[in-house]
């Protein structure tokens, strides 16, 4: 035994599975399958709280797929994995094909956005592992097109996300029609009050496995906060990929028409780009994710549909040109930069209309994020903000009532406090 596999043995996988761990390439077990692959392969419900970047896909199906048998012609699945978005289960199913090419499983993809006609032929030939999407897993149940009742292991997927997303019908509808005597893995990027609150009769004694707890950013990514007028934003885009360069960078903005407005400028000034965000087609989100992979666009300008989950090696950097309103989604975001123990870094631009959504996030993380040391000579525009560095990130912050009664009162002003953002206090001009 190839002494790198044998701490992935120790765990209590097997011979296909072995070998599939090593076409991956993987040399030690993350925190996450150290601790969630004994248990599963015990058979033990688990609850897991990992952040996305943690291994948690080969987490389940590494020792799922190790001891599951395989379902007759014309049935199945005997596995379910049910996660939120389309990207996912494509990734899910792309470490499946790794996975079953070693086990001999047969595995089918089911998500929305494609044609419903190839998904219903797979279905009928039947398949051991079944990768869905909550809404189009629906859709063909309701239609007789699928059957879950050989269901002998289920995953929940990004359950808090699902949950974001107002998938909780779907999910019960779904797991009311598979068997009670079942294996039940939640894996979850927090197990919050709230998921536990909707999950926790979903699955029977769990093993508890908690990887990053709430609020803890990828340790391998150094963050950097710039203070800017929110005119000035388009201009810093352009001026951070000609500092920073251009190839491998994420750029997350808020909302889809931004998005596509934001990579026809960067166009204009010859960057090769592409947006993704949900009302692109799964083929034109694929595409650009296959493109960015191969190095023919170098940017890609995202919505918040790409900040959980989706695995794309190799990011430099990852901008955020406009701060997020969740702040668990920052931490989703800056984790596409630094996985798997590269290093990697993020710049968050932050207009003084996003002061308390930037100061959210601090809190969530409990520490602060430092400003970004390149920024000598960029225009920043006429009234940027300019953050105090000696804000206490512990700091108790207005309701966001009080934050919406404070900028309709005097457009872009802030309540009088401490650490209120100043504007235009230092105001930086291109030399
Ligand atoms: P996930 O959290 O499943 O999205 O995985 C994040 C990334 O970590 C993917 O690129 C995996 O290929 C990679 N990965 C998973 N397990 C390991 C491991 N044991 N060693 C190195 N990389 C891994």
């Amino acid at each position: 035994m190839d002494k790198r596999l044998a701490r992935f043995e120790s765990l209590g996988l097997g011979a296909a599975t072995l070998a599939a761990v090593d076409e991956m390439g993987y040399q030690t077990p993350t925190p996450v399958q150290e601790q969630a692959i004994p248990a599963i392969c015990d058979g033990r419900d688990v609850m897991a709280a990992a952040q996305t970047g943690t291994g948690k896909t080969a987490a389940f199906l590494l020792p799922v797929l190790d001891r599951l048998g395989h379902a007759r012609r014309g049935t199945g699945p005997l596995m379910l994995v049910v996660t939120p978005t389309r990207e996912l289960a494509q990734q899910i199913a792309e470490v499946a094909r790794v996975v079953c090419a070693h086990t001999g499983h047969r595995a089918t993809t089911v998500v929305g956005g494609l044609s419903y006609e190839p998904q219903k032929q797979a279905l009928k030939r039947g398949c051991d592992l079944l990768v869905a999407t909550p809404g189009r897993l629906i859709d063909l149940l309701e239609q007789g097109a699928c059957s879950l009742a050989h269901v002998e292991v289920l995953v929940l997927d990004e359950a808090d996300r699902m949950l974001d997303m107002g998938f909780l019908p779907d999910m019960r509808k779904i797991v009311r029609q598979t068997p009670a005597k079942r294996q039940t893995l939640l894996f979850s990027a927090t197990l919050s009050d709230d998921v536990l609150k909707h999950t926790s009769s979903l699955v029977r004694d769990p093993a508890r496995v908690e990887i990053a707890p709430k609020g803890t950013a990828a340790q391998t990514v150094t963050q950097y906060v710039l203070g800017v007028s929110a005119e000035a934003k388009k201009r810093t885009l352009v001026e951070v990929l000609r500092r920073e360069g251009a190839s491998r960078v994420i750029v997350f903005v808020r909302g889809k028409h931004r998005a596509d407005h934001l990579c026809r400028i960067l166009r204009k000034k010859g960057f090769s780009c592409a947006p993704i965000h949900g009302d692109r087609s799964q083929n034109q989100r694929m595409r650009a994710l296959d493109q960015f992979g191969r190095g023919e666009v170098g940017v890609l300008v995202a919505t918040d549909v790409l900040s959980r989950g989706i695995d794309i090696p190799e990011v430099s950097y990852v901008l955020n040109l406009d701060v997020p309103h969740d702040a668990e989604d920052y931490i989703h975001r800056i984790g596409r930069t630094g996985r798997a123990g590269e290093l990697g870094w993020a710049l968050t631009v932050c207009a003084p209309e996003e002061y308390w959504d930037l100061r959210d996030i601090e809190r969530l993380m409990g520490r602060v994020i430092e400003a970004y040391p390149r920024a000598e000579g960029m225009d920043l525009g006429e009234d940027p903000l300019v953050l105090d560095s000696a804000r206490d990130p512990r700091e108790k912050l207005p309701s966001k009532k009080a934050r919406k009664k404070a900028s309709s009162g005097q457009r872009g002003s802030q309540p009088q406090r401490r650490s209120q953002p100043q504007r235009g206090a230092r105001r930086r001009r291109r030399s």
